[in-house]
């Protein structure tokens, strides 16, 4: 199957074959070599010299430990919003008791700096500033730097969801001054799904001990804690782990940089390639994302009965939209690993689905 959604994404069978070691005792000197590896690993490509927790639960879990850490109840913070995962964040907080100022920016576009920085202005209790660094549900890659860098003049904690951005496009986190950065393993990391990654600013652990929110598995002081004796406070993903580690090495055999470049290169091929077939993308040019390509069907068609025929005559699966573009688009998934084969599978997926629904295809030079 040519899986083209954006997470899970395939895996190098190396990766998977690492998942296949034998159990050991989380608790014992093996684990704590992993753990050690991992951490490491993970500060390299988060370019950090913060912790960096390694917890058990897909994305929104480290998106919910991000809320419920820094968060207290009746706390005014600023959720600036592209999008459906943004949008996560608003609800999270809203559910432990915080009062999120939503400052929400169309779908395919990304945050204006200077809105962000006049909301900030305009709101001195403000502590703490959300964002989503790239928006999966759009495809759609905020301007990340900038954004940070009004954020950091205004002296405010920035939290940043790079959950489908993290190790595919460039993050600094210690240059840009994210405070708290959370990522995932299905997406970038070629892993599959069930680890959170949470790196934490040492002025994010001093607004921890203060913060009021009740929280227990996904409180990341424990995280720290436990890390500081080569365990984790809960019994982790193992095997999970295991295959981390092999991924790290992988990432770190390619080099960060040359792994971004390769995103770039393939997400030109993505789009190129979609609009030789005569077909619109969805988020404004300036900030299409280089992991995730959101596509608008042609006229009268429904983006889904595409993804269908794709995936049934095709094996090739596509996501759809979420939330209010249920059907509107659909979105190429091209982050992590993603070889030059699976793009031209996909483009042909695409190309055979228009024809067979009696939609021409531009023919090209
Ligand atoms: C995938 C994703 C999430 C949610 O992660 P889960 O692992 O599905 O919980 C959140 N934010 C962004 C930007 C994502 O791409």
């Amino acid at each position: 199957m040519n899986l083209r959604t954006p997470g899970p994404i395939p895996v190098p069978q190396e990766v998977a074959e690492a998942g296949a070691a034998p159990m050991i005792n989380h608790r014992g000197p093996e684990f704590a070599a992993i753990l050690a590896r991992c951490e490491e690993g993970l500060k390299e490509v988060y370019r950090t010299s913060n912790d960096v927790a390694i917890l058990t639960a897909s994305g929104t879990g480290g998106m919910e430990s991000a809320v419920v850490s820094h968060v207290s109840p009746g706390e005014r913070v600023l959720v600036v919003t592209i999008g459906v995962f943004g949008e996560r964040f608003v609800d999270l907080i809203r559910t432990f008791g915080g009062d999120p100022v939503h400052l929400a920016f169309e779908y395919g576009t990304g945050a204006d700096p200077n809105a962000i920085d006049e909301a900030l202005a305009a709101n001195d209790d403000i502590r703490t500033v959300f964002v989503t660094h790239n928006e999966t549900s759009t495809g759609a890659t905020n301007p990340l730097e900038e954004i940070a860098s009004v954020v950091k003049g205004r002296d405010r904690l920035l939290i940043v969801d790079a959950i489908s951005s993290l190790s595919s496009i460039p993050v600094e986190t210690d240059a840009w001054g994210l405070d708290v950065v959370v990522s995932g393993s299905q997406k970038g990391w070629m892993l599959p799904p069930g680890l959170a990654f949470v790196s934490v600013s040492e002025r994010a652990w001093e607004v921890q001990e203060q913060c009021t929110t009740p929280r227990a598995y996904l409180d990341l002081r424990r995280a720290r804690r436990s890390a500081g004796n080569g365990q984790t406070p809960w019994t982790p993903a193992v095997s999970l782990f295991y295959q981390l580690d092999r991924a790290l090495a992988l990432l770190r055999e390619e080099g960060v940089e040359q792994v971004w470049a390769r995103h770039r290169a393939t997400a030109a091929r993505v789009r190129a390639g979609v609009q030789d077939l005569g077909l619109e993308l969805f988020a404004e040019e300036s900030v299409r994302s280089d992991t995730v390509t959101s596509i608008l069907p042609p006229d009268g068609l429904q983006a889904d009965e595409l993804r269908k025929i794709a995936r049934e005559e095709y094996d090739t699966v596509f996501a759809g939209g979420q939330g209010s573009m249920g059907g509107k688009i659909f979105r190429f998934g091209h982050l992590g690993y993603t070889t030059d084969e699976d793009v031209s599978g996909a483009l042909g997926a695409i190309e055979g689905a228009l024809a067979r629904l009696g939609h021409a295809v531009p023919a090209r030079g």
